[in-house]
């Protein structure tokens, strides 16, 4: 009996298999193609393991539901695809897995395409268990997608695509032809790792639609996926299309906002932001008709602005479709906003944006936080959102809308991680019970490590040297990332430029003094990140050279952003010429951070640091954030920071600018200087420049370009030294910044 049964379920097993049905194991490029060309529906070629080189794979073919055309890897994750290569699918019914694309950038504007090519598109197809990894064009600003999504019914799940540094989208989902849109595409479970500041527009993590086709529904899912600090730029999601459902994703640590840029009808729902107090975490943006913003969970998170917990925008009335519609019929229902700073209603109201939101609900939602202020921010009438049932823990702000009553609550944590009222009497506030965050584990390439968290500068082992000929070259050469080299006192002369291609730490003993006679001594190369710590460098044996800087970048492009960090040093006599600087960015370089504490600096002929790089205002800045405490200048003959961010484009969160407790005597009165001042700032959009002295000194110049720039200087001391410059290159009024507490005297003040 037992027997028969296995036969009947082995002969409908044999009909389902077509008889050509043929497996095709390839070791080359050459047998690749050959077999794609003869594929039939139910075949598979299966690559073999190992590292293929230069290889632009395409697969055209058409499988059936029951038997799809396979790609796969003879082992999922020991099959890598490296140098030129891509991956471009376009037909019925394929599967592809197992591939890492690793060590190498795609020569095409896609890593991965569900189109052959313009005619030939990709349906009912899924590409699955597949990495992308760093796999980035060499210059940060030359641009492609990782992932482009054509055609109809495709899927892309648990996929891993990390670290993408390079501009454009990380994945998008194109509308541009019929057969592309209401297209029911799935994304779920994939692992979007750390996507780092692009310092540019064109950092989205995920895109669906562009403004042009906006009116038409894409109907994509993205569902259950982990996005782990992606900090691409202002927007993390930017849904230009409608009727697309984003559900049950985590946005851990991101900044930005998940954004309902255009088109209308869309499903946001059970999402869960964890900001962890991380600056520029925002949640959801709402803009156009009938949106629905439900059930979605926010805790910790830090934006403000357009990358609120969430904004409800202002529109432009009769918007063309690249501009701002007016918000209509929103339904903001069973929200949990906790410990978060800001809510921003009628968001971005101005001379062009004076349509306010209508016929709209928020209902249900439950709030707590407001550390920084009142937590609601209202730009203009917000008759046109109905609020009922929604509460706030606390006591009420002077701007709570009616229809947000207070309550005493105290919030638990549940079980899935997240916060609920203890009272049963306030769960028709907020979140419901059932919600279940997906975790990284569940996401990605389960045979693929996600990236830890962690200081680049930590997790090394120490290696000490004492004074003698070449002894930081080796010690460089030798260390890897996160060493620190401990230099034990004396004086280290050293004849060459210095290629600092890891995360590495020289470390003095206070007694520590390093000399160079190169033009400069060191040059941050791909994969670079310095941190000098109790150090004297004196560059009085540099030699006179065009573009005399201590630290450098290389000539040429660097994809990864790099971290430079100045402490308890002492940096003097760079003076050979007139403009030799202590750090200065090269073009497509950028820092994530430069920090300098407890240093002092003097007899220095250009900037302390020179960013900026940029000349065709693109808003292509070099650094995110700088920062100098408890330091002194003196006798520094260009601004100590010379900060460019140009252009008109609103995408990015930085440049931040922070100079604190810190000494300046005699800035910026190089003849040389043409910024004529001690501080330059042109378009930083954060700036706190506090408990400072300037001794006979230039102005601080600061120009405001774009954005709501946040400009505060207070509680500073000038003597003999002009009043701070502040101009508006683009807007009318009163200069936006806060000055106040600041001292103006004459004399020899010390
Ligand atoms: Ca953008």
């Amino acid at each position: 009996m037992l027997q028969r049964a296995c036969g009947v379920i082995l002969c409908l097993w044999l009909s389902m298999i077509p008889a050509s049905a043929a497996d095709y194991f390839v070791d080359n490029q050459d047998d690749y193609f050959a077999a794609e060309k003869k594929l039939q529906a139910g075949d598979t070629i299966i690559l073999s393991n190992g590292v293929w080189q230069d290889f632009e794979i395409t697969l055209d073919a058409i499988g059936t539901a029951d038997n799809p055309i396979r790609l796969q890897a003879q082992t999922p994750g020991k099959v890598v695809i490296s140098g030129q290569s891509n991956l471009r699918i376009g037909g019925h019914y394929i599967i592809v897995s197992g591939l890492i694309f690793r060590d190498g950038y795609s020569p095409s504007g896609e890593v991965i395409s569900f189109r052959r090519n313009i005619n030939t598109l990709a349906f009912n197809s899924r590409i699955t268990q597949v990495v992308v990894d760093h796999f980035n064009k060499p210059d940060r600003f030359d641009n492609d997608y990782w992932v482009g999504i054509y055609g109809q019914n495709n899927r892309f799940d648990h996929n891993n695509l990390v670290g993408k540094s390079n501009k454009g989208v990380t994945l998008a989902v194109r509308l541009n032809s019929a057969d592309s849109r209401e297209n029911n595409h799935r994304i779920d479970h994939n692992y979007f790792g750390p996507r780092p500041v692009l310092g540019s527009n064109g950092g989205e993590t995920l895109r669906i639609g562009t403004s042009k086709f906006a009116q038409y529904d894409s109907s994509t899912i993205v569902e259950n996926n982990f996005f782990d600090r992606c900090d691409g730029e202002v927007e993390i999601i930017s849904a230009k299309s409608g009727g697309n459902i984003l559900r049950g994703n985590v946005f851990f640590e991101s900044s930005g906002t998940l954004t309902l840029r255009h088109g209308d009808n869309n499903l946001v729902e059970r999402n869960i932001f964890l900001g962890n107090g991380k600056d520029h975490t925002g949640g959801i943006r709402i803009i156009n008709k009938g949106q629905i913003v439900r059930h979605n969970y926010m805790e910790g998170l830090r934006g403000s602005g357009f990358a609120s917990a969430l904004t409800v925008m202002n529109g432009v009335p009769n918007s063309p479709v690249n501009r701002y519609v007016q918000v209509s019929d929103a339904q903001i229902v069973g929200n949990s906003i906790y410990n978060s700073d800001f809510i921003t209603l009628a968001g971005g109201a101005d001379a062009e944006r004076s349509a306010a939101p209508i016929d709209s609900v928020m209902r249900a939602n439950l709030i707590t936080g407001g550390d920084a202020g009142p937590i609601f921010r209202i730009q203009d009438d917000i008759s046109g959102i109905k609020f009922a049932e929604n509460a706030r823990i606390g006591a009420a702000h002077a701007n709570h809308p009616d229809g947000i009553k207070t309550i005493k609550a105290q919030l638990v944590r549940a079980k899935n991680g997240l916060l609920y009222p203890r009272a049963s009497q306030f769960s028709k506030y907020g979140v419901p019970r059932d919600l279940q965050p997906i975790t990284k584990e569940e996401v990605g390439a389960s045979w693929y490590e996600k990236p830890a968290a962690g200081s680049l500068f930590s997790g090394g082992s120490t290696l000490a040297i004492a004074p003698s000929e070449g002894v930081i070259e080796k010690a460089i050469a030798h260390a890897k990332a996160g060493d620190v080299i401990a230099l034990g006192d004396g004086e280290y002369i050293v004849n060459i430029t210095l290629a600092i291609d890891k995360a590495i730490t020289l470390k003095g003993s206070g007694q520590t003094k390093i000399v160079f006679d190169r033009p400069s001594l060191f040059e941050i190369a791909e994969g670079g990140s310095l941190r000098l710590e109790g150090l004297t460098i004196d560059g009085a044996l540099a030699p006179d050279s065009v573009g005399n800087a201590l630290i450098r970048t290389t000539s040429y492009p660097i994809q990864s952003n790099f971290l430079i960090e100045l402490n308890r040093v002492q940096i003097s006599n760079l003076s050979v010429n007139k403009f030799f600087d202590v750090i200065k960015l090269g073009k497509s370089t950028f820092a994530d951070r430069i920090t300098i504490k407890d240093s002092q600096f003097s007899d220095i002929s250009g900037s302390i640091l020179l960013a900026t790089s940029e000349t065709e205002d693109y808003g292509q800045y070099n650094a995110e954030y700088v920062e100098i405490k408890d330091s002194n200048f003196q006798n520094i003959g260009g601004p100590i920071v010379n900060l460019y961010r140009g252009g008109r484009d609103e995408s990015t969160f930085g440049p931040h600018f922070n100079l604190k407790d810190s000494r300046l005597v005699n800035v910026g009165l190089g003849k040389n200087n043409d910024s004529k001042s001690a501080i330059m700032l042109h378009g930083a959009q954060y700036t706190k420049i506090l408990d400072n002295k300037f001794i006979s000194s230039a102005p601080i110049v600061v120009n405001h370009t774009v954005g709501r720039p946040q400009t505060r200087i207070a509680d500073n001391k000038f003597v003999s030294t002009p009043r701070v410059m502040i101009s508006e290159l683009n807007y009318e009024g009163e200069p936006r910044v806060i000055l106040s507490d600041n001292a103006y005297v004459e004399g020899e003040g010390k």
